[in-house]
């Protein structure tokens, strides 16, 4: 069943998500060549408990660390650690924060120094795949046409959906109903109605659509070793149209 968020618990997650924000523009301080992911992992688990917030990964599934941290072929659910991200590399940060029994989730991908033009281009065409996604997500539509724009504007720019790994509902948890793939074909599924809250976030490979997990268990890897890039926003479905939660 899909959650239906009255305007009261749509301005809690919205808090969330100002936090979330609020911790992207701090690890933005810090990202560069020569910093370990783990560094950024601690900067973002102290400045959410700073705010008052949780970080909303730390522990979950017995996931060990507050942010993931995806570099170049990983595509989500990287470990933070003592890899130092290098000049080129493009990184994938995804943040979650719980505040008042409120979720928001996010990430965005960041360039390392000077970075490819195909990673550059792989980056922008997933931001504006989201942005795509998100501008769907309007009260009478149905949610397939979310997943329908994102796939269109991928697979259009010839890069590939990764088809293993969805958005998802999100307000009271942090996965929620509904499940969101990336694809699709439009006008299936639920009815968007005001009052749902969708995590929306593409993940789009440079090359083949295949993933795998790595041996830690959580990594997921691009199984041709080419780029992947992920975005995500936590988005509330209005009558006046999508509002984004994290930005
Ligand atoms: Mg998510």
């Amino acid at each position: 069943m899909i959650a239906i968020r009255n305007q009261p618990e749509l301005d809690l997650i919205r808090r969330s998500g100002e936090i979330l924000v609020e911790c992207f523009a701090k690890l933005e301080e810090t990202l560069g060549p020569g910093v370990e992911t783990r560094e950024l992992d601690r900067i973002a688990e102290e400045f959410i408990r700073a705010r008052g917030a949780t970080p909303a990964f730390k522990g979950y599934q017995g996931f060990p660390a507050s942010i993931c941290t995806s570099v170049n072929e990983q595509v989500v659910h990287g470990i933070p650690g003592e890899r130092k991200l290098a000049e080129g590399d493009i990184v994938g940060i995804d943040v979650g924060v719980v505040r008042n029994g409120y979720y928001s989730d996010a990430a965005r991908t960041y360039p390392i120094g000077e970075v490819s033009e195909k990673a550059r281009r792989l980056m922008r065409i997933t931001k504006e795949a989201l942005d795509l996604g998100i501008d769907a997500a309007r009260d009478g539509k149905h949610l397939s046409d979310v997943s329908h724009a994102i796939q269109k504007h991928a697979e259009s720019n010839g890069f590939s959906i990764v088809r293993t790994l969805v958005g998802h509902g999100i307000g009271r948890q942090m996965h929620e109903d509904p499940q969101i793939p990336n694809f699709g074909l439009p006008g299936r599924g639920p009815v968007l109605v005001r009052g749902m809250v969708l995590a929306i976030e593409p993940m789009v490979n440079e090359g083949k659509a295949d993933v795998l997990t790595l041996k830690d268990n959580w990594t997921f890897v691009t199984v041709d070793r080419k780029l992947s890039a992920h975005f995500e926003d936590t988005v509330a479905v209005t009558i006046e149209g999508p509002v984004i939660m994290t930005r």
